[in-house]
């Protein structure tokens, strides 16, 4: 059945170079389509196999050298013709069960730790302006799993002790033979009554339920760094979720959300922000008291300052995280144009405008762009 060297990559849908994560990716989500519980039929069966076969060769580095090669490291030698069928012995069930549960199952069959690593926690901490740029020591308050006190993580009520599991006889799981047309095909899946661990509890702590952690509500203390950003997270090492049975807390990360400042906009560690001007002041120039977040700041408006003008202030921005430098303050200027004139100011514009020899041509008088757009309009009467 196996003369010439399976296509392993191809049975798993993955290139030559993928890595071995890849791989085993793409095995679960084979094996979950295809396993035998979701799909009895034959078919399903028959791919199943292979791909399972696949997998337990392209996970093994060795194996793969071979297949890498041009041989075939199942047809011949490697456990061609032991018990379990075409594709030689399924003695790496171990594989199927960690592709499926995680690296738990490290090392091939056997069972699972009841201890396992935590998950990581997040929560989002909201700050101002000021308090992302020079940094802040917050308080926060942290409800996650934390090892329970009766039991200190293992489970049982006080002065008892787990005992191995009556299924499975402490293996963690159990082997099933089927026959079929192929000839006797064996499953292993995780023990039910032990969830895979091999033991089991037979006098639960009272205060977790066998659990070995609980709830609680705790207050950290966090030292936000100057010059943080939002949606930067701040990672608190081992302040996460423990693990069930007492195992490793994962990590806490405390994500940054910054508020909207009424005055700046930030853009990393420039600030932006609009002054809006009378036409008078940017014509005659002006000074201006602008706070900024050191304070006061004195704004010089030269005389002739045009709309859309940028003063930049240098280094009044956000200092940049781990370093001694800031950002710049860029003020963008905006000039107002006088609406609503009374009489004697309008006369003065006229008058002005006069001086300067600024009159409009109003009706094409001086043959401007406005006349030409009337005249090709038809109008111009
Ligand atoms: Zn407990």
């Amino acid at each position: 059945m196996a003369d010439s060297p399976r296509d392993y990559y191809g049975v798993l849908g993955v290139g030559r170079e993928a890595t071995p994560e890849e791989i085993k990716r793409a095995y679960r989500k084979l094996a979950r389509e295809l396993h035998p519980d979701v799909n009895p039929d034959p078919a399903s069966q028959e791919r199943f196999k292979a791909v399972t076969a696949a997998y337990e060769v392209l996970s093994d580095p060795e194996k793969r050298r071979v297949v890498d090669l041009g041989g075939d490291p199942l047809s011949s030698g490697g456990g061609g013709g032991g018990a379990g069928g075409p594709f030689g012995g399924f003695g790496s069930f171990g594989d199927v069960f960690e592709a499926f549960f995680g690296g738990a199952a490290q090392g091939g069959r056997g069972p699972r730790s009841r201890v396992r690593q935590g998950a990581d926690a997040l929560l989002r901490i909201e700050l101002s302006l000021a308090e992302a740029a020079f940094g802040v020591r917050r308080d926060i308050s942290v409800d996650t799993a934390v090892v329970c006190q009766t039991c200190t993580g293992s489970g049982c009520a006080p002065g008892t002790s787990p005992r191995t599991c009556q299924t499975c006889g402490g293996a963690g799981e159990i082997q099933t033979v089927q026959r079929s047309f192929l000839g006797q095909v064996m499953t292993t899946r995780p023990c039910n009554a032990c969830a895979g661990t091999g033991q089991q509890i037979p006098t639960p702590c009272s205060t977790c339920g066998a659990e070995g952690r609980v709830r609680a509500r705790r207050t950290i203390t966090v030292d936000v760094p100057a010059g943080i950003d939002d949606g930067m997270r701040i990672r608190l090492s081992g302040q996460g979720e423990v693990g069930p049975g007492g195992g490793p807390a994962g990590d806490l990360y405390v994500e940054i959300s910054e508020l909207a400042h009424e005055t700046f906009t930030r853009s990393g560690a420039d600030l932006h922000c609009t002054v809006a001007l009378p036409m008078t002041a940017a014509a005659l120039g002006t000074d201006l008291v602008l706070t900024t977040l050191d304070g006061e700041e004195k704004l010089d408006i030269r005389p002739g300052t045009q709309a859309g003008q940028v003063i930049t202030l240098r280094a009044k921005g956000v200092p940049r995280l781990r370093s001694s430098s800031r950002g710049d303050l860029h003020v963008h200027i905006e000039v107002r144009t006088p609406t609503k004139l009374d009489e004697e100011q309008e006369r003065l514009l006229r008058q002005l405008a006069e001086l300067r020899n600024e009159e409009v041509a109003v009706g094409g008088a001086h043959g401007g762009l406005f006349a030409k757009v009337r005249d090709a309009l038809g109008g111009g009467r």
